[in-house]
């Protein structure tokens, strides 16, 4: 009661306030709802779960294609006090089941599409579908009659989400995010990239990432309107932006490359871009610059709830790489092996806290151990931060190639990569070597397809941009660059192909 329960999820709160301003629109079919008429729909899901016996505190899994029962599960969640657990859709049935055991997963609610692995993965956990079952023992969920409810009370430190990381660097571990987390976190977001009621956010990430889930637990607190493009395609999102009027959009790089691929530039009704989730290299951003696309880079992680540091266009124009300042209320400090913060321009790792951080992975105390700070949370980024406060991020601190006793940042050796005329794309890490430690290494990603590499162009290209010991000894090509879900290079893959290449001497140490 009182203080310690101040709020129900806004959805309830929206629909008192402007019942009839548009909540979603979806983008394959054009059907838009009101608030009002998402409120019906989120009333009666609640409702039926409620009757499938779930209650506040449970841990709802959800595993489904993106789409209106997605958003519905998402609200109704929050309505009922259950903490929403989403899992990719794209997990085999033994992630899905490793994730179901990581996040006490009471009940599984899956669609047509997912049956099959939901069923697979599950023997102890309930399952029930939003689409007519195909497996016995799968409840339909649209088929019960709903129970009525009151909607539950949100105290801010409560848990609302358990999102799992991309498992970039290891098994993906559930992240605690609280109503108090993502409160501040859309707070801060509105007061960097501004807010305005006519304002239409194409949500095009998948919802099992902040990126993704993010703008629509946000658009009931702003009372903007969600359009849902339920599948990416390059050219299709860049026309659904022109013909929905979109004003904002979240990419990840390889998307935003892709689009302005396929369309040359993105329609002006865009008034932000907000990329992140990778590094955006500086060829890109020129890109945006030339094409007056409003992008807005981002540095953000499952445990800030997403962006922590933004950079507006024309800091991202003037400052080519930065991912801009610290949000409202963030702390951020980069600080040195021993963990005193340093000098602007001096690299290190960034730490930081503030109401957007999470509390700590869901049971996992030995992450928790590692990862938390007197100063806050050890990301396991490296960056530093230029004399007006801007940040840049360099790459992870497990990827810092060690090699003859020489540290080299694989960020670095990429961009020099990027811009020789005959590379596309790389990947640079670092392969373990009996004799260097390791051996820096990349796989590349050829401009043209069928022209073979020339090494020794290659190689001499890479003197004048580089030091001895950071030339690349191992290139290896590749048609495309392994990618996580989320966008971000997939090292494990880039590390098994170019293990398993037979070692080109590009250049001896
Ligand atoms: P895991 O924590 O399981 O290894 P992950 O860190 O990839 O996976 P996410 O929380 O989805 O999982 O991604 C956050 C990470 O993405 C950041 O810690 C950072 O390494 C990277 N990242 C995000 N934005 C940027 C950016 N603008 N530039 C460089 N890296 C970024
Ligand atoms: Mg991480």
């Amino acid at each position: 009661a009182g203080l310690s329960r101040p709020m129900r999820d806004w959805l309830s709160h929206r629909v008192a306030a402007t019942p009839d301003r548009q909540a979603l629109i979806l983008a394959s079919s054009g059907e838009s709802l009101t608030f009002r008429e998402l409120d019906a729909l989120v009333r009666e899901t609640a409702g039926q779960l409620a009757a499938l016996g779930i209650e506040s505190g449970d841990h709802l899994g959800v595993i489904l294609e993106p789409g209106i029962q997605y958003v519905r599960l998402i609200h109704a969640a929050t309505r009922l006090g259950a903490v929403l657990v989403p899992l990719s859709e794209r997990l085999t049935a033994t992630e899905v089941e490793r994730n179901v055991d990581i996040a006490d997963v009471t009940t599984l609610i899956c669609g047509e599409e997912t049956e099959a692995v939901a069923v697979e993965a599950t023997s102890d956990v309930p399952v029930a579908s939003v689409d007519e079952p195909r497996w016995e023992g799968v409840v339909n969920l649209s088929s019960i009659a709903p129970k009525s409810i009151t909607p539950a009370g949100w105290g801010l430190s409560e848990t609302m989400l358990l999102l799992f990381t991309s498992g970039t660097t290891g098994t993906p571990k559930a992240v605690r995010l609280s109503m108090g987390n993502l409160l501040a976190n859309a707070v801060a977001s509105a007061f960097r990239l501004g807010l305005s009621p006519d304002d239409r956010w194409m949500v095009t990430l998948s919802l099992h990432h902040m990126g993704g889930i993010g703008p629509i637990l946000r658009s009931p607190l702003y009372g903007t309107t969600v359009v849902l493009r339920e599948e990416f395609a390059a050219g299709g999102a860049a026309d659904d932006i022109g013909k929905y009027d979109v004003t904002g959009v979240s990419l990840v790089p390889t998307m935003l490359t892709r689009m302005l691929d396929s369309r040359g530039t993105l329609s002006d009704s865009l008034r932000v871009v907000l990329l992140g989730g990778a590094p955006a290299s500086d060829d890109l951003i020129e890109r945006c610059r030339n094409y007056s696309v409003p992008v807005y880079p981002t540095y953000g992680m499952t445990e800030t709830a997403s962006q922590i540091a933004t950079a507006t266009p024309r800091e991202a124009f003037d400052a080519i790489g930065t991912v801009g300042r610290p949000l409202y209320f963030a702390d951020l400090t980069v600080v040195d092996d021993a963990g005193a913060p340093v000098e602007p321009g001096t690299v290190g790792e960034i730490v930081v806290s503030g109401p957007t951080v999470t509390t700590g992975y869901y049971q996992n105390p030995e992450a928790n151990a590692e990862s938390f700070t007197d100063r806050g949370l050890r990301t396991g980024d490296i960056g530093y931060r230029d004399e007006d406060g801007l940040l840049y991020v360099l790459n992870r601190r497990d990827d810092r190639i060690v090699t003859g006793g020489e540290n080299v940042d694989p960020g670095e050796v990429v961009e020099v990569l990027r811009q020789y005329p005959a590379i596309d794309d790389a990947g640079v890490l670092g392969i373990s070597d009996p004799e260097w430690g390791e051996r820096v290494s990349a796989l590349v990603v050829p401009a043209d397809p069928d022209a073979s590499l020339d090494e020794t162009s290659l190689e001499s290209f890479c003197r004048e941009h580089l030091a001895g010991y950071k030339i690349p000894r191992l290139v290896e090509t590749a048609d495309e660059l392994p990618r996580t879900v989320s966008g971000t290079i997939d090292r494990d893959a880039v590390r098994e192909r170019l293990e398993a290449a037979r070692p080109v001497d590009v250049a001896e140490p």
